[in-house]
């Protein structure tokens, strides 16, 4: 028997997160950073575990895994290059990280199909993510989103080394950067999900009450539990869940998450007592499967 129209509930606002959930980053990420820390063993002679520890100490002191200036503040490679530049002296290592990375950052299929759909039935799309602001800038952008996210919600971007700007680690003229029709605006520093106000004022913004509203991601920990408690309508994007993946390790290692962060989300991913009230199995367009999506 067919489902009614009417047995769906009504919604007039989609917030969604990104990585993870519109594009697969732990993908790009593992190819494009594995490719690069080959290069460097290659090109130094330091050995890859020795590279990874000291790698981590940098993204834990700038509390993020994609840190542009990296390089620069590894203790061996400062030692094997007193005054070297080592962002010149590692070019091609830099090069292979954001080649792979152009390479590898698309959709997931049905992505783009559903957010054309809501913006023709005048149901904004806002996203939500933890990245910071540049590189999802970037990635909006690389996708062909820019417009069709109406705002876009970040981590504001990390701090640079002393002397560094980030126009100095900009290899393209300016305006391949910011975007041109999503309104872009920044997270507090230190707000991170499941922390509750971004969405709460997202949705009380809109003049919308959380019944309006789904929100969809990929993380149990963070995207499901921030949904439910703040009151909107819960969606697991399950064909996003990477911390399965056995590449998953080499984000364990190096990335700027504490030991804590990531016993939590091991022990959530292997099935603890989060329980999303919707599930994406296997594409985002299933979202119009759940939910009656209307112009408010
Ligand atoms: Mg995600």
């Amino acid at each position: 028997m067919a489902m009614r129209q009417s047995d769906k509930p009504q919604v007039a606002l989609l917030v969604t997160d990104l990585d993870n959930t519109l594009w697969d980053w732990f993908e790009t990420w593992h190819v494009s950073f594995s490719a690069m820390l080959r290069r460097l063993e290659e090109m130094s002679g330091i050995p890859q575990p020795q590279l990874e520890v000291e790698i981590k100490a940098v993204h834990q002191r700038r509390g993020t895994s994609e840190y542009s200036a990296l390089l620069t503040e590894l203790p061996s490679l400062q030692k094997l290059h007193p005054n070297g530049d080592l962002l010149q002296i590692y070019d091609s290592a830099i090069h292979v990280l954001n080649s792979e990375r152009v390479r590898t950052t698309r959709l997931y299929p049905g992505v783009r199909e559903t957010v054309e759909e809501l913006r023709q039935r005048n149901v904004p799309v806002v996203a939500y993510t933890e990245s910071v602001a540049y590189w999802s800038e970037w990635r909006i952008k690389k996708t062909g989103l820019d417009g069709l996210i109406s705002t876009l919600y970040t981590a504001p971007d990390h701090d640079l080394p002393l002397g560094l700007t980030v126009n100095d680690l900009r290899k393209l003229p300016a305006e391949e950067y910011g975007l041109r029709a999503t309104d872009h605006r920044h997270v507090p520093k230190g707000v991170f999900k499941p922390d509750t106000s971004i969405l709460s004022k997202i949705i009380t913004d809109r003049g919308l009450s959380p019944d309006q509203v789904v929100y969809v991601g990929d993380s149990l920990m963070k995207d499901v539990v921030m949904a439910q408690r703040t009151g909107a309508y819960d969606v697991h994007a399950q064909y996003g869940a990477a911390q399965h993946r056995p590449e998953y390790e080499l984000l364990r290692r190096v990335s700027h998450w504490t030991e804590e962060d990531v016993e939590r989300e091991r022990t959530i991913s292997a099935g603890g007592d989060i329980n999303p009230n919707y599930t994406l199995q296997r594409e985002f367009s299933e979202l119009l499967l759940h939910f009656d999506f209307r112009e408010a």
